[in-house]
């Protein structure tokens, strides 16, 4: 899958972040102050409140996103580099998806490449790798008359 298709599926930031909450609402927020697990979501203000105690969560918090102001499409891009060009540097992600500053990049690359080592606590960066995965295998049958080294 290239760029082009990746962003065709998550074209824009609402895009990815209802995947983002998707994935957040199967992996379970888990309220910091009580530990309740139980939350309503306010669509309003994007956050989740927790049903004992009241305490809201960003849908960031605790997630690799969590202190980034990076958008969710940067952020998804960005795990699309990692996943596809694995020696990618942080100069050139930041080229390729045109951001200003250097360093919320680099701590972006850093925070992704442990997910991707390690895994993050909700499993989510590991997910968008299969996501991608998954279409390049469908690429690959479809293009099955190309020779071996384009594939
Ligand atoms: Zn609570």
């Amino acid at each position: 899958m290239d760029l082009v298709s990746f962003t065709a599926i998550f074209s824009n930031d609402q895009d990815c972040r209802a995947h983002f909450k998707a994935q957040r609402d199967k992996a379970g927020v888990t309220c910091k102050k009580c530990g309740g697990l139980n939350h309503y979501w306010l669509n309003t203000k994007s956050m989740y409140q927790c049903k004992v105690c009241s305490f809201r969560t960003s849908l960031r918090s605790g997630t690799v996103m969590e202190n980034s102001k990076l958008s969710f499409l940067t952020w998804y891009k960005t795990i699309f580099l990692l996943a596809t060009k694995k020696d990618i540097s942080c100069k050139d992600i930041q080229k390729q998806l045109n951001l200003k500053r250097y360093e919320p990049v680099w701590t972006m690359v850093h925070k992704l490449r442990q997910a991707m080592e390690k895994g993050d606590n909700l499993g989510i960066v590991n997910k968008l790798i299969e996501i991608d995965e998954g279409y390049s295998k469908i690429e690959t049958v479809n293009n099955s008359n190309k020779t071996i080294d384009e594939v």
